[in-house]
């Protein structure tokens, strides 16, 4: 037996092997699920953007003016119309003076924690420390680490573990250079960080901000403008990250900011130097998406009030969701194999709620992540959380007996992890 096929057996005897399904049809809110019909649950394609008609057309359109490809990298082949078209719209979406494209939202990731990283010092000890959320994106996760970063992994969303990491690995002030990472919106768990206070710490200690509005853009906030708008704190984050492929419907990611800091990650983003550019029919199809968005504000309602109404649904059969205050609901189940024998029985019933499992969620806390859509009918949740609430049960599960989120190990950071400090010890750790 090989070593890869050695490795799949174990992905398989411990419930973690992988496979992609196939979805005949574009992504809408029914989608045909290896040849079974089934409403799409899991799919962040919040607005139903990705096959609305106008955006479809954008792309089309785009592909006949501008063909299919970009070329090169913006530094080497030069930046088309329709990119810098795109990112004054982001900009002012935003509320921020300018703002820059990215490949894809890991790749923004990589290149805006990187670059900042690096800033007061040469890298290493002399660098920035990162302080960063324990459940963050992979992606918060890679740009750590490719940039060797100092990394403080404070406990999700504890601002007084955060403030402790700010006074202990900032040395006196103005020694050392530091950035705070996290998701707004958080992708496996739907609860969204507390904004206020990071920003007010960062203030204090003379830190730098990114926020990941993946799941923000499109979502929360006034217009859609995402949680940071919603917390009133526009024009306070350094860097706030945005996805083109979630609630655009598009493909790609941006970075809103000062004009300074375009100039800085322009000249120190890797992921952004060395990578080709966006391909003009995801750009004009991302614009697209933001004009039917800023048109349709309430479409951004429409969303959020079928969250609520799903997690009235599910809580009534018994499944616990309080955590969750946004379009992301998850259900744990715990144990990976029954989260994928619940996620298979839902199938079967007509509902495609993906299972998702270590090491994207923390270890015995497997769950299905429910996403929801603008599109989904009231109708439709009612029979899913129904379905959901069956499937459960045949499959072996009791709805509501997950383990809570909070009580479980975090899968991020592994090596970088930093334990919550005990009476006056520090166990904070540096990255390798
Ligand atoms: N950040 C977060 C919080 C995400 O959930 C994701 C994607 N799941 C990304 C970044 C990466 O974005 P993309 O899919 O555009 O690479």
């Amino acid at each position: 037996m090989s070593d890869i096929e050695a490795r799949l057996d174990d992905l398989r005897a411990s419930g973690l092997y992988r496979r992609m399904r196939h979805v005949s049809g574009p992504q809408g809110s029914r989608v045909v699920l290896d040849g079974r019909p089934v409403l799409l649950l899991c799919s962040n394609n919040y607005l139903g953007l990705a096959d609305h008609p106008r955006v479809r057309e954008a792309a089309a359109d785009a592909a006949m003016r501008w063909g299919a490809g970009a070329g090169a990298s913006r530094l080497v082949s030069g930046t088309m119309t329709i990119h810098r078209r795109l990112e004054e719209a982001l900009a002012t979406f935003k509320g921020t003076e300018s703002s820059v494209l990215f490949g894809s939202g890991y790749l923004a990731n990589l290149g805006v924690v990187g670059a900042l990283a690096r800033l007061g010092g040469a890298g290493g000890p002399s660098g920035s420390v990162v302080f960063s959320d324990e459940l963050n994106h992979a992606s918060i996760i890679d740009g750590c680490r490719l940039a060797r970063a100092e990394t403080f992994v404070y406990d999700h969303c504890d601002v007084e573990h955060l403030a402790w990491g700010l006074r202990h690995k900032l040395g006196p002030p103005n020694h050392r250079a530091g950035v705070i990472v996290t998701d707004s919106v958080f992708s496996m768990d739907g609860d969204v960080a507390p904004l206020e206070e990071i920003v007010e710490l960062a203030h204090r200690h003379g830190v730098r901000t990114v926020v990941d509005e993946a799941h923000g853009t499109g979502c929360l906030g006034p217009g859609g403008r995402g949680a940071v708008a919603d917390a009133g704190l526009e024009g306070h984050v350094d860097v706030v990250v945005g996805t083109l492929g979630k609630a655009l419907g598009a493909y790609g990611a941006f970075a809103a900011c000062s004009a300074e800091m375009r100039d800085y990650l322009t000249n120190s983003a890797r992921s952004l130097i060395f990578s080709t550019a966006l391909p003009p029919p995801a750009v004009a199809a991302a614009l697209a998406a933001l004009e039917v968005l800023q048109e349709h504000p309430e479409m951004v309602d429409r969303l959020q009030a079928n969250a609520d109404a799903i997690r009235d649904e599910l809580a009534r059969e018994g499944f616990e969701v309080a955590g969750s205050s946004t379009q992301i609901v998850p259900l744990v189940v715990g144990d990976a194999d029954l989260a994928m024998r619940v996620c298979e029985t839902a199938i079967e019933g007509g509902v495609f709620a993906q299972a998702i499992r270590p090491p994207t969620v923390p270890d015995g806390t497997s769950r299905l992540r429910l996403a929801l859509m603008a599109t989904h009918t009231r109708e439709e949740l009612r029979a899913a959380a129904r379905t959901l609430g069956r499937a459960a049960l045949q499959a072996g599960f009791r709805p509501g007996a997950g383990v809570p989120v909070a009580a479980a190990q975090p899968a991020g950071h592994p090596e970088e992890r930093v334990v919550a400090p005990l009476a006056g010890e520090d166990t904070a750790a540096a990255a390798a």
